[in-house]
């Protein structure tokens, strides 16, 4: 009990919205796996530096030197929050849609491409230029490490391949067995890329522990505002690929040729994948808030999380017209994410009374996991259907879901209204 720790601080506690009953009531913002709220202390941290920003890299001022000083710091700073091994590069990005778009560019042009059909989006997407083997939604953890040796042992053992995989699901917040998947992936000689977009924001991430090559996240999701995203890890294949975007800051330096083109010599460390003058402001807040984590302690974090998430699965399970969505069974594991239906209701239609007649905030709809949602719904995942907003009449299956999630900042009384609200 004495190691939970309290809600952390964050913006938008005090923001008040309308009711379409009349009045008006505080915000529960209780869709954190979409964006969190930014903690106040990242707020803070930024604005201490704001009078002193100024351009980074090559600038010759006070201010430039400060800055510069600031954006290699955060990249230790996030080295270190990730567990990095001492070769392992921390290359800032837009996000973890970008971050594994980088990697796609970057993999070898024979690379094999191992992916579960219930990954986000992002995770699922950027590989089509690749070989790439989709692997069926497994129901248990020890089945998708099973099915993916299988995969692994069918391929060619000589070239190279890549696994990729969700830490926990943005959709059913469960957790993958990442450590036994990258030693599937290791013995069979393929290199495994861990999203860790809803798993770094509730859990400790460690590389070197996890045994993963890469780890992609998003700062707005770890509590720092949008516009920034890491990918950590092994410099040999991005250091090997062209440039993600050519420009300055990616060459250390280019020439006219004498037939009339011009040369360039790229950089071979993370300024390689980071043309253009970078967000140091979203990266600078991507540190501060790893941080802000590792100081409040994750021990502590994880323990309220978990009790919020047991109030939660308690809660909705005394809603008999309630089904929570679950690939590994109703007790895996979970961070603060969870979706459901509701019986004889269009689960838009029931986000959209949350918020109008509850101020809380969640989201419905099938959240960029296609086929995953369509699987845990009993509809067919190869059905290209529709997303958005499916009808339901009382009485026929959900088309889409309603997700609820939470973190660090969640207090008490979002959860407690929450649950009245389903109720
Ligand atoms: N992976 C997972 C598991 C996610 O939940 C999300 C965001 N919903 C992403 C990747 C993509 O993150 P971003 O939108 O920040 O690029």
């Amino acid at each position: 009990e004495s190691s939970i720790c309290a809600p952390l601080p964050v913006l938008g506690q005090n923001v008040t919205v309308p009711l379409v009953t009349g009045g008006e009531v505080t915000y529960a913002a209780l869709d954190y796996a979409a964006s969190a709220p930014a903690l106040q202390r990242v707020w803070d941290d930024v604005a201490a530096y704001a009078p002193y920003y100024g351009s980074v890299h090559r600038g010759a001022g006070y201010l430039s030197q400060l800055s510069t000083d600031l954006f290699e710091n955060s990249r230790r700073t996030v080295a270190e929050f990730l567990g990095c091994r001492a070769d392992d590069q921390v290359v800032f990005t837009r996000s973890t849609t970008d971050s594994l778009n980088l990697l796609a560019a970057a993999i070898p042009a024979d690379c094999q491409v191992f992916v579960y059909e219930t990954e986000h989006h992002a995770s699922l997407l950027p590989w089509r230029d690749a070989q790439v083997t989709y692997l069926n939604a497994p129901r248990t953890p020890a089945q998708a490490v099973e099915s993916l040796e299988r995969a692994l042992a069918d391929r060619d053992p000589y070239g190279p391949a890549l696994v990729c995989v969700t830490g926990a699901s943005n959709v059913t917040g469960e957790l993958w067995p990442v450590k036994e998947l990258a030693a599937a992936a290791h013995a069979h000689g393929a290199r495994i890329v861990l999203d860790a977009a809803q798993l770094a924001p509730h859990h400790p991430v460690d590389i070197a522990e996890l045994d993963v090559d890469w780890v992609a996240f998003s700062g707005h999701k770890l509590y720092a505002p949008f516009g920034s995203g890491v990918l950590a890890g092994r410099a040999d294949w991005l250091q090997a690929a062209e440039p993600y975007l050519a420009g300055g800051g990616a060459s250390r330096k280019v020439a006219r040729r004498a037939d009339g083109g011009v040369d360039v010599d790229w950089h071979t460390t993370a300024a390689r994948h980071e043309a253009g003058s970078p967000n140091v402001i979203g990266v600078y807040s991507i540190a501060s808030a790893c941080k802000a984590l590792t100081e409040a302690g994750f021990e502590g974090l994880v323990a309220r999380e978990q009790e919020l998430v047991g109030r939660v699965r308690e809660g909705l399970a005394e809603v008999p017209e309630v089904q929570v969505l679950s690939l590994f069974g109703d007790d895996a594991p979970r961070v603060g994410v969870i979706s459901f239906v509701v019986r004889g209701w269009n689960s838009s239609h029931f986000a959209a009374a949350l918020s109008a007649e509850y101020g809380i905030g969640v989201r419905d709809g099938l959240f960029c996991a296609h086929p995953l949602v369509r699987t845990l719904l009993g509809s067919d995942p190869q059905d290209p259907g529709e997303c958005g907003a499916p009808e339901a009449e009382p009485g026929e299956r959900s088309l889409n879901a309603i997700r609820v999630s939470f973190g660090a900042g969640t207090p008490d009384e979002h959860i407690d209204r929450f649950l009245r609200a389903v109720s």
